[in-house]
């Protein structure tokens, strides 16, 4: 960093060392957005930077994903993606980014709205929601697990051992739709953090969604929960956008990729959910 102040003082004339310290500070940092970055008219990333400002819908009761911590901002793996598409727009993530509330329910018409630009909350990529919306992505691969209270007083193995228990989700989520097939005593709640309460008190015996969530769920209250049984569905996690609008997700798609080779993806998952989980390989993202 001190040479590229140097060469910014003594050789601000030539472009070389220039772009040499652009290309240091896309790896050292996810903070700075890139500079030059031109769009054509008439594209949602052109109205987007004319405007200043990009609305993500994201989670704000998800550790590792999208947590609203004490100073007010969400801070998670879902955010940190916000942010590398943000760069990759040449803007600047800590100023120019509305974060946004989604929950699992109203994430589709958020985005048909017009509420949000676009949505990263442990968003699951299927064929019924591509009907009303679209998916650039995916950028990570969870899946559906469920949590109890230590010890697993009910012995629950799996969701065909849930007996008579009852299970706590969140409504409009793919959770709950995957549950539905092994029973119909469920709880639903609108968020994930609203089922931790009612399985301390007995009312729920397990809370059922992505095992990235739970885990998250899991490290924040020490001691109290716990996961049991294996993952029993594949949730690709995409990054939702107004249907029809390929320009977009041609270029989210092609910023993952290019988050991917220059390291900021494993930085972004090392920084949030990699202090408890372990560093994946990125998924190969679908042009469909
Ligand atoms: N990934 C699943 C979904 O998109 C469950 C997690 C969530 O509700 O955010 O519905």
């Amino acid at each position: 960093m001190k040479l590229c102040k140097l060469a910014l003082v003594f050789a601000a004339a030539l472009v070389a060392p220039l772009a040499a310290c652009g290309g240091d500070d896309a790896t050292s940092t996810s903070s700075r957005p890139i500079a030059d970055v031109t769009f054509s008219e008439g594209t949602t990333m052109a109205a987007l930077k004319k405007k200043g400002k990009i609305a993500i819908g994201t989670k704000f009761d998800q550790p590792l994903f999208g947590l609203v911590g004490p100073d007010g901002k969400p801070e998670g793996f879902d955010v940190e993606v916000g942010k590398i598409i943000t760069r990759q727009l040449g803007m600047d993530p800590e100023t120019q980014i509305e974060w946004v509330e989604t929950v699992s329910a109203n994430r589709e018409p958020f985005i048909q709205n017009g509420q949000v630009d676009i949505v990263i909350a442990t968003y699951t990529i299927n064929d019924t929601r591509k009907e009303v919306i679209d998916f650039a992505g995916p950028y990570y691969m969870a899946g559906q697990s469920l949590l109890v209270a230590s010890g697993n007083p009910q012995k629950i193995s799996g969701p065909d051992g849930l007996g008579n228990n009852t299970v706590c989700t969140v409504t409009g989520s793919t959770s709950e739709a995957n549950i539905r097939k092994y029973t119909n005593k469920i709880l639903p709640v609108d968020r994930y953090s609203d089922c931790l309460e009612p399985i301390r008190n007995g009312q729920a015996a397990a809370l059922t969604t992505d095992n990235v969530i739970l885990a998250g769920l899991v490290s924040q209250n020490e001691g109290e929960f716990e996961l049991a049984g294996d993952r029993f569905t594949q949730e690709p996690y995409g990054i939702g956008l107004k249907k029809g609008d390929t320009a977009l997700r041609n270029f989210i798609n092609d910023a993952l990729e290019t988050s991917y080779k220059d390291g900021a993806w494993a930085d972004a998952w090392k920084q949030t959910a990699g202090t408890v989980l372990d560093t994946p390989e990125p998924p190969a993202v679908d042009r469909y």
